[in-house]
């Protein structure tokens, strides 16, 4: 037996590594299984290359828990350590065999997989345990087996073993606070969060399984049972697969593999391969998205050569695409730095902008190959689409093709086709063209149904961040203007170069004026707004002024408003048709009562049909109109 001392620079690493990551020990158990994986595929690689002579076999990572004992144990059929390579490999903290091994056999490095450093590594494993020993028997020749033990201070003990078969097997003796990690439910919980589709199987305890009932068995005949391995993980992944290798239904059972609890399919997926010039795999889905974009918490997973690493890729994946779901793997993310420095890191930053172009390519051919369908999906996808619209400028020119504006009738254009067959009707006298647009098609009912009256179309832009949308429109096309039905009456929101005239002098004007601001009271939020329109549109209306609302709303949900209009009452005008023939009955009315009640009358009408009109006043104004039909 010989002692010697583990090579590290501090005097005593164990104590620190437990302080420094206490948070977030229980990654011990994924660099443990990564390192067996590692042994077993550098194991695999060598009989694929005819450098080792042995049987590869199914082998197998096996995790055992002794509850007694107070061991957990970590069993891998890989490539085992010689007592020179203990020495090298675990006394001297610095080396990583894994490096090494893909140095030497460099054209191993993408397909033997392997994961090599990770985090802390192998003494990881000393924040959960205070003392661990390595049994280990290399896959060479005559090469006998070693037992390496150590209880947490730099000394360590290293003497010969009696294990007969290669591999290697940690035992973990855990430390009074870490006795979490002897129970069946937590390790079986970290082995699915961290290892679920690493690719060498993992066994963790046996599961009953229920078997066909024989032929001749009697009704109330038991079905036949049988203990077989609990596997823990899917080895191959959809993600590691070819897509022409893969059916619309397996894409949609492995959404189902990652989020279990999700009921609802996906809308789509993409599967994303690249390894030029940096390596990444994986499906993202695009889920069913409301309008509600509250948290969700089933989110992208990132993982590196099918080791889970996180479910925050924030950085790695644009924002706009933080709302899809699925998997990334990718060897080339560093793992160990902060976000602000992966924002920077021009790998992360290649491998955003490949994803997005993934993205919109997708999009762009779902849309050509079925535009029935594409429309069908549109609701349901188009805050992700518009969101990517207004954040990633690459991806506004390329949503050119496929972004979608429905009409409230149902018709869906895309931006040119939408410009081209309005252009006749709605441009206006200063070569504008002004685009109509409802945010809600019941609220909005009768400004809908003015504006098509006029022969207009207007468009249902429903999405949250709309008004952020028209904003960079507007800005980056020409000529070109957003009105929503309920900002002005149409002649305004569309002028044109005959104007109406109106049926009423000028004193005339004045008079009706001010009756009704003597109705409307003092502080009225209402601006009175004299205009002479078709004889046949509403006398009265209400309108939003677009500018103040769309400023309002922009600040609702985030930046781009001006600041403080979050907080500015609403602000309406009384438009009124003075060409009307109930407003020429207003001004001919001989008793002021009478006049009165005519205008409360209309303004409450008015009010009603922009669903201003509630509580107190809405009863008041039932109750008077079934005076005024008795
Ligand atoms: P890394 O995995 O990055 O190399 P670790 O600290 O996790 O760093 O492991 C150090 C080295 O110890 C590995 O590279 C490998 O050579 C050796 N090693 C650790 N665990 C095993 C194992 N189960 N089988 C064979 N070798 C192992
Ligand atoms: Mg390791």
């Amino acid at each position: 037996m010989a002692t010697g001392k583990i090579n590290v620079s501090v005097d005593n690493i164990f104590p620190l590594i437990k302080k420094f990551l206490y948070s977030d020990h229980e990654i011990f158990l994924r660099e443990l299984i990564s390192n067996a994986t590692d042994a077993t595929l550098k194991l695999k690689h060598l009989t694929a290359i005819g450098e080792a002579k042995v049987e590869y076999g199914n082998p197998q990572i096996e995790v055992k828990i002794d509850k007694k004992a107070k061991t957990l144990r970590i069993i891998d059929q890989g490539i085992g350590m010689s007592e020179a390579e203990v020495k090298k490999y675990i006394n001297e903290v610095a080396f990583s065999g894994a490096e090494e091994f893909l140095d030497k056999y460099k054209d191993a490095g993408k397909d033997a997989g392997i994961i090599g450093h990770f985090g802390l590594g192998f003494y990881s494993s000393f924040m959960v345990a205070d003392k661990v020993e390595i049994i280990t028997k290399s896959y060479l020749e005559d090469s006998p087996a070693v037992h390496w033990s150590c209880d947490g201070s730099p000394e360590f003990t290293i003497k010969k073993a009696k294990k007969k078969e290669r591999g290697t097997e940690i035992i973990l003796h855990l430390a009074e606070d870490s006795t979490e990690f002897l129970e069946e439910g937590r390790i079986e919980e970290l082995l699915r969060k961290y290892n679920k589709f690493m690719p060498v199987p993992i066994k963790f305890g046996t599961r009953t399984e229920t078997l066909p009932k024989p032929e001749d068995a009697k009704e109330e005949d038991p079905a036949p049972t049988k203990e077989v391995a609990n596997i823990i993980n899917n080895p191959n992944p959809a993600w590691t697969k070819k897509p022409a290798d893969l059916e619309d239904a397996d894409y949609k059972n492995f959404y189902r593999e990652l989020y279990p609890m999700q009921f609802e399919e996906p809308l789509f997926h993409i599967h994303l391969n690249v390894d030029y010039p940096f390596n990444l795999t994986g499906i993202l889905y695009f889920p069913k998205l409301t309008n509600d974009l509250n948290l969700q918490k089933d989110r992208i997973q990132l993982y590196q050569n099918q080791v889970f690493v996180t479910d925050n890729v924030e950085g790695i994946v644009p924002e706009f695409l933080t709302m899809l779901r699925g998997v990334i793997d990718s060897p080339d993310i560093p793992l160990n730095v902060s976000r602000s420095y992966l924002q920077a890191d021009g790998a992360v930053k290649k491998i955003s902008s490949y994803i997005t172009r993934k993205v919109a390519d997708k999009l762009n051919s779902l849309f050509k190959e079925d535009r029935e369908g594409f429309e069908k999906k549109w609701n349901d996808i188009k805050i992700v689409i518009e969101y990517g619209m207004l954040s990633e400028d690459k991806f506004f020119e390329k949503a050119e093709n496929f972004a979608l504006y429905p009409t409230v009738d149902g018709d869906y254009y895309t931006f040119e086709e939408v410009t081209e067959k309005l252009k006749a009707q709605q441009t206006d006298k200063d070569d504008k063209l002004v685009l109509l647009y409802a945010s809600d098609k019941e609220a909005q009912h009768s400004y809908i149904e003015a504006a098509k009256a006029k022969g207009y179309e207007v468009l249902l832009m429903d999405s949250p961040i709309v008004a952020h949308l028209m904003q960079k429109l507007e800005t980056s096309k020409e000529k070109i203007s957003f009105a929503r039905v309920d900002a002005d009456h149409l002649d305004k929101l569309i002028q044109k170069e005959e104007t109406q005239i109106s049926k009423l002098s000028d004193a005339e004007k004045d008079s009706l004026k001010e009756q009704l601001n003597t109705v409307l009271g003092e502080g009225s939020s209402y601006t009175v707004q004299l205009e002479a329109m078709d004889s046949d549109a509403a006398p009265f209306m209400i309108t939003e002024p677009e500018f103040m609302r769309r400023m309002k709303e922009m600040q609702q949900t985030g930046g781009g408003g001006m600041f403080g209009m979050g907080n500015m009452p609403e602000m309406y005008n009384l438009v009124v048709n003075t060409n009307h023939p109930l407003v020429g009955e207003i001004l001919g009315t001989k008793t002021e009562k009478k006049r009165k009640r005519l205008i409360n009358q209309s303004l409450d009408l008015a009010r009603l049909s922009k669903g201003l009109l509630k509580g107190e006043e809405l009863t008041a104004f039932i109750k008077r109109s079934y005076e005024m039909v008795k």
